[in-house]
């Protein structure tokens, strides 16, 4: 039976170290999971480094041959998985399973291409090594500690779970407070189709639980979350040189020229901002709109947005802001904004009724204003009007974060993607790279480092091993003590021939 509590707060009860996860939308219990400590986290990675010797040793065509099941199985399963991510974050059925759809599509890919990309292969040895055969070729770390956030909670640890398995290691995932049951189902479906050891070890609990994660000896942790607690993160692995990949937020722009499609545009725009309640590391927070055009943009989104729901009902178009302490951050975010001249062309402050949040479309927002240079993860949008393209990119380039961005562009999107400092840009749409599983995803600055997804995502999971095989004697010896003095005096000569000119 639910019961009901008053806040998402660390409510354990102290005589079983529980806590419980909790309906947004109803604040009812769903479930109790274990509140694990750093003798528990311990152990899991213990018992994970057995399951990664295991699975390491299977090589590429018996892992593909399992992950594969385990897509299979968790696509017949979509609607459950969906219905646990609706209950754990409140978000709209669709947009669940939505999400799932991108957790297959990815782990599909990361099985079907691991051995292509991180199988041992030739490299050439080069004029001075011809003697040499040489080989380059990724192996698994061991157990790869993910920590994740509560936003997708399927598809954003999936996006390391898959590949790192992919690439042969185990994985001890620390799933966010508020959304364990979707780790636990993960894991467990995991573990119905490959039974001879654990390969996917669930730990839950709150910072505490994450921070021993840190400490406890994982081969590499890969982080999604804030930049703030990156560094927390980050910190603590310092202590023992535990290399890290961290996926952090951001402020994502749309740039939108004198040439775009305006109704293209303003549809993107409305849905890049406003999905999932805005609660999308690559959600667009701002969009930037050439002068010419800005009018007409403006009235569409503005036109579009105000058919926009909130609600817990099946058919609203946006859910619950999940963590309740998100929406004061929404709320000084807006009062910031209008306090310092911006034009709400769209609701406002009073937009904000928690756990709902209305969607709220500002004009006229300064750039030094925190809804422009924090992340607000709501259904808000601030829409700057600008001369030209460059000037827009100026302005996207001077922020802390560069996750994603979109530019609509006739005839300027490719070069505007090159200019902007971020990870991944959607041309002519919004978003579009994340459910490409063959590109590389990741921000720069406060948006984190390191790369998942694609091939780079497979290698962010590997160690690069290079070995050299000696094939014949060298003709001029030079890495021993018994060189003669003609041999450097020769291979000089080679070297100023080849490298001098
Ligand atoms: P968060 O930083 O509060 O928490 C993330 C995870 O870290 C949680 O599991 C949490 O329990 C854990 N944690 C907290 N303190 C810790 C510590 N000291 N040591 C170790 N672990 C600790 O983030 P959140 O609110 O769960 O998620 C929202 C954030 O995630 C947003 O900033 C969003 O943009 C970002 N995000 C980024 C991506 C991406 O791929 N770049 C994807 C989704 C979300």
């Amino acid at each position: 039976m639910a019961q009901s509590v008053d806040s998402r707060g660390p409510q354990t009860r102290e005589e079983d170290a529980r806590f419980p996860s909790v309906d947004p939308r109803t604040g009812e219990v769903i479930d109790y999971h274990p509140m694990d400590d750093e003798a528990a986290v311990r152990s899991a990675v213990a018992a994970a480094r057995e399951a990664a010797a295991w699975w390491g040793g299977l090589g590429f065509a018996q892992r593909r041959r399992r992950l594969l099941s385990w897509c299979s199985a968790l696509t017949q399963r979509i609607d459950e998985l969906a219905g646990l991510i609706t209950m754990e974050t409140g978000k709209p059925r669709d947009d669940a399973r939505l999400e799932c759809v991108l957790v297959v599509a990815h782990l599909d890919w990361a099985a079907r291409n691991a051995e292509r990309v991180l199988r041992r292969r030739r490299v050439r040895s080069g004029l001075l090594m011809l003697q040499e055969a040489s080989t380059v070729e990724y192996q698994p770390y061991g157990v790869i500690g993910v920590i994740g956030p509560w936003n997708y909670p399927a598809h954003t640890p999936m996006g390391s779970i898959s590949y790192a398995l992919a690439a042969g290691n185990a994985v001890v995932f620390k799933p966010s407070e508020l959304t364990p049951g979707v780790g636990r189902a993960l894991a467990e479906s995991l573990a119905a189709v490959v039974p001879e050891y654990p390969l996917l070890h669930v730990v839950t609990g709150f910072a505490e639980t994450g921070a021993a994660l840190c400490r406890a000896g994982v081969d590499k942790l890969a982080f999604t979350g804030s930049a703030g607690t990156a560094k927390k993160v980050m910190a603590a692995c310092a202590q023992t040189l535990t290399p890290v990949v961290l996926e952090c937020g951001g402020t994502d722009a749309m740039l939108v020229d004198s040439d775009a499609n305006l109704a293209a545009a303003a549809d993107a725009a409305v849905w890049g901002a406003m999905a999932n309640a805005g609660q999308t590391c690559v959600g667009v927070e701002r969009v930037y709109v050439v002068d010419e055009v800005a009018q007409e943009f403006t009235e569409r989104v503005v036109a579009q947005t105000r058919r926009l729901r909130a609600g817990g009902e099946p058919s609203a178009d946006l859910g619950p802001i999940t963590r309740p302490s998100q929406v004061e951050v929404i709320r000084d975010h807006l009062a910031d904004a209008l306090a310092r001249g911006g034009t709400a062309l769209l609701g406002g402050v009073e937009s904000v009724r928690p756990p709902y949040v209305e969607p709220v479309v500002l004009a006229d927002v300064p750039e030094t204003s925190r809804a422009v240079i924090e992340e607000t993860f709501g259904p808000t949008l601030t829409v700057h009007r600008v001369a030209n393209l460059d000037d827009a990119v100026a302005r996207v380039n001077a922020g802390r974060y560069g996750l994603g961005a979109a530019v609509f562009s006739a005839h300027r999107g490719a070069e505007i993607a090159r200019k902007l400092r971020c990870g991944m840009v959607a041309i002519n749409s919004v978003i579009s790279y994340a459910a490409v599983p063959s590109l590389p995803f990741g921000g720069v600055g406060d948006s984190g480092f390191g790369r998942v997804h694609g091939a780079e995502g497979l290698r962010e999971f590997a160690r690069a091993k290079a070995v050299t095989r000696r094939r014949f004697p060298p003709a001029v010896r030079v890495l021993t003590f018994a060189r003669p003095a003609w041999a450097m005096r020769l291979l000089l000569r080679i070297v100023r021939v080849r490298y001098g000119r």
